[in-house]
């Protein structure tokens, strides 16, 4: 498939998959996803941060997570999934930050208490199942990743997404941006 047709399936998946609700948050998951690239853009972000924070749930659409995976731990699997569907267009400084935005929230709440205590009450339940905070050597480990710190932005803008009054800009805004970026 060519980038133009990711651009499209990308655009159809928003329109369809993204009106659903997001587990447990005031927002549809476009929505959500369309409010963190906003943040992103107004941060004047580049392009591949912005591309990363619009896709960084995509996870939640490509794959189905059954209620087993979620009481044995494994929602980790949404950023992991989402970049491996992203990854025949887009590079690793877009499918990396995606798939590290869950690991930036672990490492987040071990860093920053004050990170901790300002996420939403859904996100401390989903915490749960990923896994906790950091402990030990996986902090070391996380912050030696070439895309640690652009994880911890895209992380910063998802967990700001969250605004049921705000109306972000249409999918089609950012399409020249995925398309700059999809090969
Ligand atoms: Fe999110």
């Amino acid at each position: 498939m060519s980038a133009d047709d990711g651009v499209r399936v990308l655009a159809e998946k928003f329109a369809s998959e993204g009106a659903a609700e997001y587990l447990g948050e005031p927002v549809t998951q476009a929505a959500h996803m369309l409010q963190a690239a906003m943040l992103a853009e107004r941060e004047h972000a580049e392009g591949a941060l912005i591309a990363a924070a619009l896709l960084h749930d995509v996870g939640h659409f490509a794959v189905t997570m059954t209620g087993h995976e979620l009481m044995s731990g494994t929602d980790t699997r949404h950023g992991e999934a989402g970049a491996a569907w992203l990854a025949p267009w887009f590079g690793p400084e877009v499918t990396e930050p995606v798939r590290l935005h869950v690991a930036a929230k672990r490492y987040l709440c071990a860093v920053e208490p004050d990170y901790l205590a300002a996420l939403s009450p859904a996100s401390v339940y989903t915490l749960g199942v990923q896994g906790g905070p950091m402990q030990g050597p996986e902090l070391a480990e996380f912050e030696a990743h070439p895309y640690a710190s652009a994880a911890i932005r895209v992380r910063r803008w998802d967990d700001q997404a969250k605004e049921p009054e705000v109306e972000p800009p249409p999918f089609s805004h950012f399409e020249p941006v995925l398309r700059a970026l999809a090969r």
